[in-house]
């Protein structure tokens, strides 16, 4: 079967590897159909010096696919079954993988694609635990956009963030993957949206997709407008995920006692918070990674009642490579997915 395998730092190989295994018991055999390309994809293919890990290592860590064989004791799930899988091979016995919050699992493994072999190859076998099943008429290019990009938005906005209906929010790089699925949740129950954009292009298209107001951050300061557009209140929440450049002004762009969800530090890690305003402000900052089962499930019902996601490029299997440079350069609008 193929396989698409790192073998070294920025060089991505389709490989041919022998097929699994018949599943065990308590396993799933997955053909997989699309797999969904993320920045940490981009951060495994750069290579990075402190991650345990070895090559050739499978890439991609987000996908979907089809039942190929159950194990005995699978009772949940038949051949021909759409399905997506968790990111990460979690314990599946700690508290938090008991409860369905694998993304805070005690005994990780290690995430798909990154850590351990990921889901860019013909056939796996999976936990069935592991696996979720897709609703009818989702399309497999866009339930692949679940486990990873929709859940962790999912899980940032709605658990984390708690943004309620009527809220303002200001969605940093809305042109992401992320982020243009941030925006249409965040629209989908009735918030105003803010957006930043690299790009006339981009904000265009951050427009077309629902945004109220979209800020070309190259050109302008985005804390500045921000505070213009709410008549100096702050925006309610932030969602951010491009680190160093943006955190204080996101959290300057913030309400008194407005909450930060952040998922990524695209830009850089560190950032310097002055402490009195942290407390006078009143603000929470919150840190998110992954999301839970359920996110999953959340993510997909959306698509099945129309939120899908927005797709810049589908492409082969061999251009994974190609759309890894794509993402790393912000020339997307949206997902790059790559099918079988
Ligand atoms: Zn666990």
């Amino acid at each position: 079967m193929r396989a698409l395998t790192l073998v070294a730092d920025r060089k991505i190989e389709l490989a041919e590897r022998p097929p699994p295994p018949p599943p065990a018991a308590s396993e799933v055999q997955i053909r997989i159909r699309a797999v969904a390309l993320n920045h940490i994809d981009v951060w495994g293919w750069r290579g990075m010096a402190f991650a345990k890990r070895s090559y050739p290592l499978v890439v991609g860590a987000e996908a979907a696919g089809e039942i190929a064989a159950v194990g005995r004791d699978v009772t949940s799930m038949k051949v021909g079954d759409p399905v997506v899988m968790y990111g990460a091979m979690t314990c599946g016995e700690c508290r938090a993988c008991r409860e369905g919050r694998d993304n805070l699992c005690e005994d990780v493994k290690g995430i798909m694609g990154f850590h351990v072999d990921g889901f860019a190859r013909d056939l796996l076998n999976l936990p069935a635990r592991l696996v979720i099943p897709v609703p009818p008429g989702v399309e497999m290019r866009h339930a692949a956009c679940a486990p990873i990009a929709f859940s962790t938005v999912q899980h940032m906005l709605f658990d984390n963030a708690r943004l309620e209906p009527g809220e303002s929010v200001l969605v940093h790089a809305g042109g992401s993957g992320i982020g243009t699925a941030a925006i249409q949740m965040a629209k989908a129950i009735g918030c105003t949206v803010i957006t930043t954009v690299g790009d006339d292009a981009k904000a265009e298209k951050a427009r077309a997709l629902g945004a109220d107001y979209v800020i070309n951050y190259k050109s302008e300061r985005f804390e500045h407008l921000v505070r213009k557009i709410t008549k100096k209140k702050g925006v309610d929440v932030v969602f951010e995920h491009v680190g160093a450049d943006t955190f204080n002004g996101s959290l300057l762009a913030l309400k008194r006692g407005g909450r930060l969800v952040t998922c990524g530090s695209t830009s850089g890690p560190t950032a310097t918070i002055n402490l009195m305003q942290l407390f006078q402000q009143q603000y929470r900052i919150v840190g998110s990674f992954g999301a839970s089962m359920r996110n999953i499930r959340e993510s997909l019902a959306k698509m099945a009642q129309g939120l899908t996601p927005v797709i810049d490029t589908e492409a082969p299997l061999a251009e994974f490579e190609r759309g890894l440079a794509k993402l790393e350069s912000r020339q997307a609008f949206g997902k790059i997915v790559v099918t079988f």
